[in-house]
C-alpha cells in the first residue's frame, strides 16, 4: 500500500505548544469545561481576527445554533441560508422549529450570491436572519451582502468555519456580520480535535451564549431555570490545543497558499481545468484547493485515480436544497452551486505534505491527461 495523503488532517505544532496547555491543565485540575485555557482560547482568538468578545463552544455547529437564537430566530421563522455548503450550517436553522430558504452561489465567488439574495429579500421581506459561508476559504462577497442586510435591517451569521485566517479586503471574515463562527473539527486548518467559537462584538449576546451552553443556570444558589439549556461549552483541555494552534495558524495559512500555488501552477494549463475563484479583494486562507472539470476527465474519474494510489479527494460539498431531509424547502437561484456539485473536485491539501507528495499528486492527474 502506498503512503497516504490526506486531504487536510490535524496538524499540531513542532514546538509541542498544544501539549504545555494541556499539561498546564492537567497541573492545575482544571479539566472541566471552563478555566484559564478556556478564557484564554476565546480572548486569543478574537484578538487574532479583530473582535470585541467571543464565546468557545463545543462544536462550529453549536456556534451556529447560538448565533441564531442570539438572532432572536425562532419557530416559523424564515433564514436565508447559502445553498452550496456543509449541512451544519443548515441543521440549527431546523432544530429552532425555523424555516431555511436556500440561496445560490455565483461563480465569482462559489458564496452567497447577492442576485439571489436580493431577489430572496423580495420574496421574503419577513425574513429574520441570513447565513452566508466562506468555503473552502474564500471569502463570499462581503461589500454586497452586509449592504443587503443592513438595507432590509436583518441579522447576517458568518459561518466561517472553513475560512479562519482568511481576509476581506482586510479584515478578517467572521466579523463582518452581526455575528460569526468558527469551527476546530479535526479537518479545519487548526483543530481541537472539536470545537467551536461564536464571535460578535455583542458582549451581552456573547455572555448569553455562555449562559445558554451552560444549562441557562439563572443566579441562584439551588438550580434554577427559566430557560432551556444547552451542554455546549468547551473544555479546558480542549481550549489547550486550541491556544498552541492559534500560534501556527499564520504558518498553516501560509502552507495552505503554497498549496494552492503549487497545484495552479502545475495544472492550470490541463484542458477543462479551472481553478476556484481567488478575487483580488480576498486573501484567503486555501483550507482545501478546489478545482471543476469541464472537459474530458470527469471528477470521479480524477478522485478514482487518486483513491487508487491512497490519496484522498472529495467532491465539492453538495447543495443543501437538494439533499432529501431538506426538499420541502424553497430555494432561491440559478444552480450555480450545482454545477460546482457535480463538476468540481477538492485536491488534498494537507499541511504536513511534503514536495515530494504535491508532485506525487501531480504526476497522477497529469497522468490522466496524458491518456485521453
Ligand atoms: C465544519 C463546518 C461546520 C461545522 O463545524 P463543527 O465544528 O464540525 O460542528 C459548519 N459549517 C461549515 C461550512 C463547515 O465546514
Amino acid at each position: 500500500m502506498k503512503e497516504k495523503i490526506w486531504l487536510s488532517s490535524p496538524h499540531m505544532s513542532d514546538e509541542g505548544y498544544e501539549k504545555e496547555y494541556v499539561q498546564e491543565a492537567f497541573d492545575t485540575n482544571w479539566i472541566a469545561p471552563l478555566g484559564t485555557n478556556v478564557n484564554g482560547f476565546e480572548k486569543e482568538l478574537a484578538e487574532y481576527v479583530g473582535i470585541d468578545h467571543a464565546s468557545a463552544l463545543s462544536s462550529g455547529t453549536a456556534a451556529i445554533h447560538l448565533a441564531l437564537k442570539a438572532a432572536g430566530v425562532g419557530q416559523g421563522d424564515i433564514v436565508f441560508c447559502q445553498s452550496l455548503t456543509f449541512s451544519a450550517t443548515a441543521n440549527p436553522i431546523v432544530y429552532e422549529k425555523a424555516i431555511p430558504v436556500f440561496i445560490d452561489s455565483d461563480e465569482e465567488t462559489w458564496n452567497m450570491s447577492p442576485e439571489a439574495l436580493e431577489e430572496a429579500f423580495r420574496k421574503y421581506p419577513e425574513v429574520k436572519a441570513v447565513i452566508v459561508v466562506h468555503l473552502y476559504g474564500l471569502s463570499a462577497d462581503l461589500d454586497a451582502i452586509v449592504a443587503l442586510c443592513k438595507k432590509h435591517n436583518v441579522v447576517l451569521i458568518e459561518d466561517a468555519a472553513e475560512s479562519l485566517g482568511t481576509t476581506y479586503k482586510g479584515k478578517q471574515t467572521g466579523t463582518f456580520g452581526d455575528y460569526g463562527i468558527f469551527s476546530f473539527n479535526g479537518n479545519k486548518i487548526i483543530t481541537t480535535s472539536g470545537g467551536g467559537m461564536l464571535v460578535s462584538n455583542d458582549e451581552e449576546a456573547i455572555k448569553k451564549s455562555r449562559f445558554w451552553a451552560t444549562q441557562s443556570r439563572d443566579q441562584a444558589r439551588h438550580y434554577q431555570h427559566s430557560e432551556i439549556g444547552y451542554n455546549y461549552r468547551m473544555s479546558n483541555v480542549v481550549a489547550g490545543i486550541g491556544r498552541g494552534q492559534l500560534k501556527v495558524l499564520d504558518q498553516r495559512v501560509a502552507k495552505k497558499q503554497a498549496i494552492y500555488n503549487f497545484y495552479k501552477q502545475e495544472l492550470s494549463h490541463l484542458e477543462g481545468i479551472q481553478f476556484m475563484p481567488i478575487n483580488d479583494w480576498n486573501n484567503p486562507n486555501c483550507w482545501l484547493t478546489s478545482i471543476t472539470l469541464n472537459g474530458k476527465i470527469t471528477p470521479t474519474q480524477l478522485m478514482d485515480a487518486l483513491e487508487e494510489e491512497n490519496i484522498e479527494s472529495r467532491p465539492v460539498w453538495k447543495p443543501m436544497h437538494m439533499q432529501p431531509v431538506f426538499e420541502q424547502y424553497d430555494y432561491v437561484g440559478t444552480n450555480v452551486g450545482q454545477t460546482l456539485f457535480e463538476t468540481g473536485v477538492c485536491l488534498p491539501s494537507d499541511t504536513k505534505m511534503t514536495e515530494a507528495d504535491l508532485e506525487r499528486v501531480a504526476k497522477i492527474i497529469k497522468g490522466l491527461w496524458e491518456n485521453v
